[in-house]
């Protein structure tokens, strides 16, 4: 790693607090390394009151761009020059790029390509398909959206009437004006037409965290009968690697089941494209971190 860095070495930030557990700077170092390219991954620890003077120090500093994470995601929207389309919708920002470092900031979200890619590399495509989708907070909009500008059919959005349910409410609306994919939402505690919406469709995605710890021995569904052989099940928790609902899926007869590994995985090596135009060497880095 030292042999690499010199006075032309590019830095490539994170901003999140807490963020000393994460996988990210070891994941883009060492695929800078693999790849022999002149840059660093850093992570600092920043919250929102340190938010607007960190992003000034992305142009002052001429960083090539950052990675941002919670609770800055939604935060930093307002001291940005420009954001991607899908970004604008998820209303959430996950790697800024300063292009050449010439200060001018765009902000995009990879959380929902890299789950659209995770699915595709399983040979799973959501091209006129019909989605249901329980959660609705960071990684449920993002997801949603993704899915919708992907060319989804339709998108059943189940959510518990929490905080998160006028989210979910609020990303149906944006999807129904902006997208040609028809979304719903409903109460999740409306077991029949979440069944229902689970038997129209080719691919049921989890992004509650339910199967997380402390929920990992918990799973929203409980009913063997809503699982078949084509039903798709993607659960976007990727500790543990399978979870209650993935083992729960197999073992009544899923063919396919996903975990979050491969969301995460291609989150990163979107963000790293857009970093450094390169093609982040994910096979390397599955064996070496997952
Ligand atoms: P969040 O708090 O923003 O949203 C959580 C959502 O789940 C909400 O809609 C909430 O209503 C719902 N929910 C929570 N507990 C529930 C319960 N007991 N029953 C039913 N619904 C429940 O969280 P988030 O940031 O969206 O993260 C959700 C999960 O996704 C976490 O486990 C996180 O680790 C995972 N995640 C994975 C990746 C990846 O790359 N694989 C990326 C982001 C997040």
């Amino acid at each position: 790693m030292t042999e690499r860095l010199n006075g032309e070495t590019l830095l490539i930030g994170l901003m999140a607090t807490p963020i000393r557990h994460s996988l990210s700077p070891t994941m883009h170092n060492e695929a800078m390394a693999k790849l022999g390219l002149n840059y660093a991954y850093l992570a600092f620890e920043v919250g929102n009151e340190q938010l607007a003077d960190a992003v000034q120090s992305i142009r002052a500093l001429g960083l090539r761009g950052s990675n941002i994470s919670m609770p800055n995601k939604q935060a930093i929207l307002p001291y940005l020059d420009e954001v991607s389309p899908a970004a604008a919708l998820v209303g959430a920002v996950n790697t800024v790029t300063n292009k050449e470092g010439k200060g001018y900031l765009v902000g995009h979200i990879t959380d929902g390509t890299g789950a659209m890619r995770a699915l595709k590399e399983e040979g799973v495509s959501v091209i006129g398909e019909v989605i249901t989708l329980t959660g609705a907070g960071g990684a449920g909009t993002a997801v949603a959206i993704q899915a919708a500008l992907d060319g989804a059919k339709e998108l059943r959005i189940f959510n518990a009437k929490d905080s998160h349910y006028h989210n979910a409410e609020e990303t149906v609306n944006k999807i129904n004006q902006h997208t040609n994919c028809l979304a719903s939402v409903m109460d999740l505690a409306d077991q029949k037409a979440f069944k229902q919406a689970i038997a129209d469709s080719h691919i049921y995605i989890d992004a509650t965290g339910v199967g997380m710890k402390p929920l990992e021995s918990e799973c929203l569904i409980t009913d063997p009968d809503v699982i078949r052989p084509d039903l798709v099940v993607f659960d976007v928790v990727y500790i543990p690697k399978e979870t209650k609902l993935l083992k729960f899926a197999r073992e009544n007869g899923a063919e396919k089941t996903i975990n979050g590994l491969g969301m995460m995985l291609y989150q990163g090596a979107e963000a790293f494209k857009l970093f450094t135009g390169e093609e982040m060497p994910v096979d390397y880095i599955r064996d070496l971190l997952f």
